[in-house]
């Protein structure tokens, strides 16, 4: 009974209710709370260590959140901690250039080729806010596109539409953005070539970016449809925009590298360079981070170089960079991605085959170690049907397996993610769970 199971974190139900008087609706981050999973207390964890996670009541649970992204080398990976502890001991913040920075600059630059200049932010929602600035510096235009359902950070521009944390809230144009700005964005389903040719055709003298997620992490997994990408590289070009490719959750993803080199290597589709690229989560090693980067004359527009002006007190800091240059360096090791593609598809498999088993109308997504569930008898290849699934069973399948130790993100429309600690014997315990919780939500 997954009710029960909450009386089983009576120390996390505490601290809900202290957290709830002291900080809004308890969470740091709306998507981390329950309300869209049935409400209550969210769990509090407490420690972590490779792919499992433990609550402040001692229960352990498998997890497959990796924290929204960034965890891919598993918690408190040694090769990670120890670069933290490294560059902790020598002084967190210096307010200075450091050679770290350097070093991951190079290291991006040398996974992803269209980057010619990258600059270190403090988060993803800061890297595309920026790309935006630095887009409209470089064509003197406004206008954004954007696909509905991509979710790119809470910055004003990009809170319409958007997936992720606001569509499991209800809330995917948010309150508090100016009608004069969110005139300024222009939203087209993903996957559409032609919805996309019409908004330029409308809009597209005065439109400076056409923003994507090239491989979409925020309404599931949904891949572009073959020659997608291409479309919308080539119209949005000839339309006189830059391409921003929001690679925050794809950068590393699904291979050492971004969307670009992943379809030149793996995927039916051809390696575009997008003018700008915005990255985070993973490339910070599990703290805080973000980085945009792109053409050498576009990025020519930041400050000290240019006019368009992009600061950060913490931007760039030690203990992130050596994070992710750590992160990176274990990343890089031959058969990580391999491993993590191979535990997926046994994941992802094994996931339809019990759904089917029960009659639970189930559509599985994956993209090699990351996949999306969602409760429909369709597929997901867009936003309207990514919302058009049955988000009280996802819910009932939510608890069902946090009560049997599986932590899945409290989001029909977040994804599951493997990291490089995850085994087969995981994913046994979890097809056992889930053969359970599909039979007892049928
Ligand atoms: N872009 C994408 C594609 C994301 O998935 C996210 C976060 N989930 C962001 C931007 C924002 O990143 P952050 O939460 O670090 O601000």
């Amino acid at each position: 009974n997954p009710q029960a199971s909450s009386n089983l974190r009576p120390e996390s139900a505490r601290l809900y209710e202290e957290a709830q008087r002291h900080i809004v609706g308890g969470v740091n981050s709306p998507s981390r709370s329950f309300k869209a999973v049935g409400g209550g207390a969210p769990v509090f964890m407490q420690r972590a260590e490779g792919a499992y996670f433990w609550d402040v009541d001692g229960n352990r649970y498998l997890d497959y959140l990796a924290a929204f992204g960034p965890i891919i080398t598993g918690h408190a990976h040694p090769h990670v901690t120890s670069a933290i502890v490294r560059a902790a001991q020598n002084g967190t913040l210096y307010g200075t250039p450091t050679e770290g920075e350097v070093t991951l600059a190079r290291m991006l630059k040398e996974a992803i080729p269209s980057l010619d200049k990258v600059r270190f932010v403090n988060s993803g929602t800061e890297a595309v806010m920026t790309t935006i600035r630095v887009a409209r510096a470089a064509t003197g235009r406004n206008k954004i596109v954007k696909f509905a359902g991509c979710y790119h950070g809470h910055s004003d521009l990009v809170l319409v539409a958007a997936g992720s944390g606001p569509s499991t809230l209800g809330i995917p144009d948010s309150a508090g953005i100016p009608v004069s700005i969110a005139s300024e964005v222009i939203t087209v389903p993903f996957n559409d070539t032609e919805g996309l040719r019409l908004a330029l055709e409308a809009w597209g003298d005065d439109v400076a970016a056409v923003m994507i997620e090239p491989i979409v992490g925020n309404f599931g997994m949904v891949m572009p449809k073959s020659g997608f990408l291409e479309d919308v590289c080539r119209m949005t070009r000839a339309a006189g925009a830059l391409v921003i490719y929001d690679e925050v959750i794809t950068a590393f993803r699904f291979h050492y590298g971004t969307t670009q080199t992943y379809a030149a290597a793996f995927a039916d589709f051809a390696a575009i360079e997008p003018d700008l690229t915005a990255l985070g989560k993973i490339i910070g090693g599990g703290l805080p981070i973000g980085a945009y980067g792109g053409r050498a004359e576009i990025m020519a527009q930041v400050a000290p170089l240019g006019p368009a002006y992009q600061a950060g007190t913490m931007a760039g800091n030690p203990a992130s960079i050596a994070a992710g240059i750590a992160c990176l360096e274990v990343l890089r090791e031959p058969g990580v991605y391999a491993r993590m593609e191979a535990l997926g598809t046994r994941l992802a498999d094994g996931l339809r085959e019990s759904a089917e088993r029960h009659g639970v109308p189930l559509t599985v997504n994956r993209i090699a170690g990351a996949i999306s569930t969602h409760f429909c008898d369709h597929p997901v290849t867009n936003y309207d049907e990514a919302q058009d699934t049955d988000g009280e069973r996802f819910a009932a399948f939510f608890r069902e397996m946090l009560s049997r130790g599986i932590y899945l993100a409290p989001s029909k429309y977040e994804a599951w993610f493997l990291t490089t600690a995850h085994t087969d014997a995981d994913i046994d315990r979890t097809l056992e769970a889930a053969e359970e919780s599909f039979k007892s939500i049928r």
